[in-house]
């Protein structure tokens, strides 16, 4: 997985939308990051490791020496083959740098094909499976085929998933790119033209984009885009509009995406929920195909995995395509590599399928439905109730993980998932190992990890399962442990054994899962704040994963 784009168009404009198209897939994949430039008949290639400021920096090192560059591609790295160095960094080159490839994926068959190239006497540089590519399509145009002969031949030598873009100093002007399995769209603009792994690399330039299928060559050059089985019939594509906000790719104010993301939760929510739940609390789900034939299908698909159907927040994405039915969750962009918003937004969504096929189903009186409902309807206002509440808690309980070396995160019921999730966060932007636990079930081992320095987080819930996770809690306290609780701000028996409650209102149930979600997002995002840590960008995550 990684980020690539591709421009053709216009001197001066080149290097910064490539720039700022990377800087926006730069959730993909932050290893290295690399342009390859057509310059007076050559290629230029830049790369450098580590995060692409540095590519920025080394690029304005250079002064201005690529401003007259019209076409290139470039590309931020996830390393799957060969270590994030400077060598390994995309693009890689073929035929003395006549060649330049980029590529998100894994060539699977890169072995056999590295010995058989090498078998001709091709000295490679780097570790990489990309390489292969640079040195097949280099010796199809030695042998005087075009770019886009040489790349077809090269594509159908590949085993695995990939998405490629390549430029060659013989064909000035032009990218070609190809995809099996990875994503890749192509961008249109007016005397110029655009490619990216995702749309949002490219919403500052233009709205408008169509999709490259599997196994189909994209040639783009400054006034034409022209699609391409690898046998090289035409295809003819339908564009697509986008309209997401170019302004959802700021921070608008906010230190860094994550944070934005886990305050626009409640507006994610209102659009998750919207025209899909009455005032009634009657849940319409009609845009979705699901109806009593789906039902029979559900059944038969938990033995034998039959229809799919794709709850995702991607408008257009590869999954979108391949299920029987689509529920999209419309949370808007989301930036920060750990899910926030779009986790919530996957609740609510899931919340009204299973409201949905209960009523379609007749498996639940209509009322208790349609109370339910009313429920899930106040999910964004209570969203925004607690991220009103907890100004200054969370501050507090990060400071208790001042000397931690792990932490604990107890729950029961519904709240156990809760807690799943918010030792995920923990871990994934923080780095401090986090184990979620069914409070129950503490005493047959993690209980073993509790002292000073194992904060235990607890989600205590309502009703009978809050109070078997307080005498959980007391458990733990009575071991050492320093206690943060997830609890209402008037729990007298919560606030007594914990160093810090994180304040939620009072909610339905249902709601439960929404409202005690945002203090452990914001917990640990504080945490890692205070251990210096890149929120947005996790080591070794990445945003999309799109290799198995
Ligand atoms: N397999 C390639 C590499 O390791 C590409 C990885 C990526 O998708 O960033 O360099």
């Amino acid at each position: 997985m990684c980020g690539i784009v591709g421009y053709v168009g216009k001197e001066n404009r080149c290097v910064e939308v490539l720039m700022e198209g990377l800087r926006h897939l730069e959730y993909r994949g932050y290893d290295s990051a690399g342009l390859a430039l057509q310059l007076s008949g050559r290629i230029e290639a830049i790369k450098q490791s580590g995060h692409l400021e540095k590519l920025a920096e080394a690029i304005a090192e250079r002064n201005g020496a690529f401003s007259r560059a019209r076409a290139g591609v470039g590309h931020t790295r996830w390393a799957t083959h060969g270590r994030p160095n400077d060598v390994n960094a995309h693009p890689q080159l073929g035929n003395g740098g006549t060649v330049a490839v980029v590529h998100n994926g894994i060539i699977e068959n890169f072995a056999e094909l590295k010995e058989e190239i090498e078998g001709r006497g091709t000295t490679f540089e780097s570790e990489t499976d990309t390489e292969v590519i640079a040195h097949l399509i280099a010796e199809g145009m030695e042998e005087g085929r075009s770019l886009r002969e040489a790349f077809a031949g090269a594509l159908r030598r590949l085993r695995g998933s990939f998405a490629v873009a390549v430029v060659s100093a013989r064909e000035p002007e032009k990218v070609v790119a190809a995809r099996r399995q990875s994503p890749l769209v192509v961008g249109l603009g007016k005397d110029e033209n655009f490619l990216a792994s995702a749309v949002q690399a490219l919403l500052k330039e233009t709205r408008e984009f169509l999709l490259v299928e599997n196994g189909e060559i994209a040639e783009v050059t400054d006034s034409s885009v022209q699609i391409f089985t690898l046998e090289g019939e035409p295809v003819r594509r339908k564009t697509f509009v986008v309209d997401w906000d170019a302004e959802a790719v700021e921070l608008g104010g906010f230190e860094d995406y994550m944070l934005k993301e886990i305050h626009e939760q409640p507006a994610a929510l209102r659009n998750t929920l919207s025209g899909r739940i009455d005032a009634d609390g009657a849940v319409d789900l009609s845009e979705v195909d699901v109806d009593p034939d789906t039902l029979a299908a559900v059944e038969a698909a938990r033995a034998f995995g039959g229809r799919i159907l794709a709850v995702t927040n991607t408008q257009g994405s590869l999954i979108t395509r391949e299920a029987d039915a689509v529920l999209l969750t419309r949370a808007g962009l989301e930036i920060g590599v750990a899910a926030t918003k779009t986790f919530l937004a996957q609740v609510a969504a899931l919340d009204l399928l299973a409201l949905g096929l209960a009523r379609a189903k007749g498996a639940v009186a209509e009322e208790v439905l349609l109370e339910l409902g009313r429920d899930l309807r106040r999910a964004p206002e209570k969203v925004e109730e607690v991220l009103g509440m907890l100004e200054g808690r969370v501050e507090e309980a990060a400071r208790v993980f001042e000397e931690a070396r792990c932490a604990l995160f107890l729950g029961r019921g519904p709240s156990h998932a809760v807690a799943l999730e918010g030792a995920l966060k923990l871990k994934e932007i923080s780095y401090l190992p986090a184990e979620g636990h069914p409070a129950g079930e503490m005493k047959h081992g993690p209980i073993a990890l509790v002292d000073e320095h194992c904060p235990v987080v607890a989600v205590l819930g309502e009703g009978l399962i809050r109070e078997k996770t307080l005498s959980n809690v007391e458990e733990t306290v009575a071991r050492g442990a320093n206690v943060i609780t997830v609890a209402r701000e008037d729990d007298e028996a919560a606030r007594r054994m914990s160093r810090v409650v994180l304040p939620v209102p009072e909610a339905p149930e249902m709601l439960g899962p929404f409202v005690c979600s945002a203090p452990l997002q914001l917990l640990a995002y504080r945490v890692a704040k205070d251990r210096g840590c890149d929120v947005d960008k996790p080591r070794n995550l990445a945003k999309s994963v799109t290799v198995e």
